[in-house]
């Protein structure tokens, strides 16, 4: 009998969970609105309860909206931290889980969940460093280094990094509450949205606002590219649904890093390199169980 996990993607507006052995053997798959945590925390609880047919669930997965703590040596570990969002500051998530369920709790970033399931069952299986990014009401990235997911002080935020900003060619001042045009300020759907004055979807494949986004996705993947060294690049997120933009995020990486860094991936090899998520909008609840998998797995190591 294959081993079940639970998986929650935990967004802002929704929360998905599942429970699964993997993308071929799901069993059950609810989704909810995000209310306060008390009650959205018991809805999560209820459902694995419910599922798996009388199998115990091994381990669970929360593919969490932040900020957070990720860090397992913290006395914070599984907390949403300072969120804006109301009621859910200094939320102790995993561990509500942990004590209710009783078996091991995986805790991570949305992003990062997102890249350890492409890594598991999507577009960059077999590699150990690579990243995973959304581009949509804001730029995310998760990274797996090595083979683990990146933490260190906290976890990344790859949206917040700065990239040229010509005012002459886009005097758009950029859209993030906190820096204006760093890269998530200058490229994210709402700054599309913002200096076109019209949906980004409505806008047709030959407008310049293409080009412009292309350009700003490609200083911030080209920047990534060189502080990382990843194998390859995932862009997902509503943006990059607009699947003309993939062919010109390449060209201009390509111009961008102009052939500095000597790998067959960046050059003849780009189409394979800068690609879409195969796992679509499954890679965050595919991913939770993918986190909680490796939760079951080091659960044991520690026990034996
Ligand atoms: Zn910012």
């Amino acid at each position: 009998m294959k081993p079940l996990y639970g998986g929650i993607e935990a967004g802002g507006t929704k929360f998905v969970c599942a429970v699964a052995s993997g993308p071929d053997d799901i069993r059950a798959e609810e989704r909810f609105p995000t209310t306060t945590p008390e009650e959205t925390i018991a809805r999560a609880l209820a459902f694995f309860e419910q599922q798996g047919g009388g199998q115990a669930i091994q381990a669970v997965g929360i593919a969490s909206f932040g900020p957070i703590d990720p860090d397992p040596r913290s006395p914070t570990f599984g907390y949403v931290t300072n969120t804006p969002k109301p009621h859910w500051a200094h939320t102790d998530f995993a561990g509500a889980v942990r004590r209710a369920l009783g078996v091991p709790v995986g805790f991570d970033t949305d992003v990062n969940v997102a890249a350890l399931g492409e890594g598991r069952w999507g577009a960059a299986q077999g590699l150990d460093t690579f990243i995973y990014l959304t581009i949509g009401t804001g730029i995310g990235g998760g990274a797996v280094i090595n083979g683990e997911l990146a933490h260190g002080l906290m976890h990344p935020e790859m949206g917040h990094t700065r990239i040229p900003h010509d005012w002459q060619a886009d005097p758009f001042p950029g859209s993030c509450s906190v820096h204006g045009d760093c890269w998530e300020g200058l490229a994210a759907g709402p700054a599309l949205e913002a200096r076109w004055k019209q949906r980004g979807e409505t806008l047709p494949p030959d407008h310049p606002a293409w080009a412009l986004e292309a350009d700003y996705l490609a200083y911030g993947v080209s920047n990534l590219v060189l502080v990382l060294s990843p194998q390859r690049v995932i862009m997902g997120g509503g943006v990059m649904e607009q699947a003309h933009l993939f062919p010109m995020v390449r060209r201009r990486v390509q111009e961008i890093l102009n052939g500095y860094v000597k790998s067959p991936a960046l050059l003849e090899e780009i189409d394979s390199y800068i690609v879409p998520p195969l796992l679509g909008n499954r890679a965050g609840v595919l991913g939770a169980i993918a986190l909680a998998e490796r939760a079951a797995q080091r659960a044991t190591a520690q026990r034996a």
